[in-house]
């Protein structure tokens, strides 16, 4: 893995082999841990965050969800990320905070006050998808549906979650797909493994709701954002699985899928097989926001380093 020589850990600067953690955490047993996945790109202002306010606060909103308790507050959490790129002297990183239930005993339901702990990882991580960014992902759709409403709150997004996303990745690899799209259980489109999902069909550019058991992505709520600055009004609604077959254009979204065409599901190609116009703008736009091309009108970017 290549990874950054520090991690931020309960505090502290150390080392990467020092930040181990002990076989009876809670959450290595139950799954009780919530994460977040970030991205710092390399800019014309130095390494900028991407949204780094947004990413704290979903990873308190997981956290709340799960009644686990931070310890620190969200500026801490905050300022510990730019730390650890100063610290490790980097340019560009994908950054992975991680609080979970540490060793304080066996029970399903922790004791009152049993330890949290809380890492921040930065790896040195490229496009997701690899060359899939350029010429499209060849993508199926997963035997396995996404967990129904009222089981697990798909919003947080906690380890245990990805149990479901492993599934259906398992899955797509065996079959030698690059990634799958589950269905939820009423059989409507959700998300892929770890992106969200769009869709243009007839000009319109349609995306499942956050009500469908997807995680309520940073990304995806980027690109309705900036596709609106491009005159393209983003439709969220109920989607079934045809809507993929019959499809102009399909992308995935995320922090490290960051704007993804799809060229064809289950072996059928999405129109011509080659990433369409809309896409293409939008990643033109979205990357813009990188090069210092796109304008930064909403504050996103977070530089390391003062300016
Ligand atoms: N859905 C799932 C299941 C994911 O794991 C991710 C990646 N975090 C996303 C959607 C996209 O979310 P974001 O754009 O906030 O990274």
């Amino acid at each position: 893995m290549n990874h950054a020589p520090l991690i931020w850990h309960n505090g502290r600067l150390k080392p990467w082999a020092e930040a181990t953690v002990h076989v009876s955490a809670h959450a290595l047993h139950y799954g009780s841990s919530v994460f977040e996945g970030e991205r710092v790109y390399s800019t014309p202002r130095g390494p900028c965050y991407f949204r780094l306010e947004d990413h704290t606060r979903r990873l308190f909103e997981s956290a709340r969800m799960y009644e686990i308790d931070i310890g620190y507050g969200e500026d801490e959490i905050n300022a510990a990320c730019l730390e650890l790129i100063r610290a490790n002297g980097l340019d560009s990183a994908y950054v992975r905070p991680i609080v979970f239930r540490g060793a304080g005993g066996l029970g399903v339901l922790p004791a009152e006050g049993s330890p949290v702990d809380v890492s921040i990882l930065a790896l040195n991580w490229g496009a997701y998808h690899g060359e899939a960014r350029e010429h499209g992902a060849d993508v199926c759709v997963s035997s396995w549906n996404r967990p129904a409403p009222n089981t697990f709150p798909s919003w947080a997004k906690a380890g245990g979650n990805y149990l479901s996303s492993q599934l259906i990745a398992f899955e797509a690899r065996r079959g030698g797909y690059a990634e799958g799209i589950a269905l939820g259980t009423n059989g409507l489109l959700s998300e892929g493994a770890g992106e969200n999902l769009f869709v243009l069909r007839k000009g319109r550019l349609l995306t499942p709701p956050t009500s469908a058991g997807i995680l309520s992505g940073i990304t995806r709520d980027s690109v309705i954002a900036l596709a609106g600055d491009l005159g393209i009004a983003v439709e969220e609604r109920d989607l079934p699985r045809e809507a993929l077959y019959a499809a102009d254009e399909i992308f995935m979204t995320g922090t490290a899928a960051e704007i993804t065409p799809v060229r064809s599901v289950d072996r059928k190609p999405v129109a011509d097989g080659k990433p369409g116009p809309i896409t293409r703008a939008l990643q033109d736009t979205f990357f813009g926001l990188f090069e210092g091309r796109t304008p930064d009108r909403r504050g996103w970017l977070t530089p390391v380093h003062d300016e």
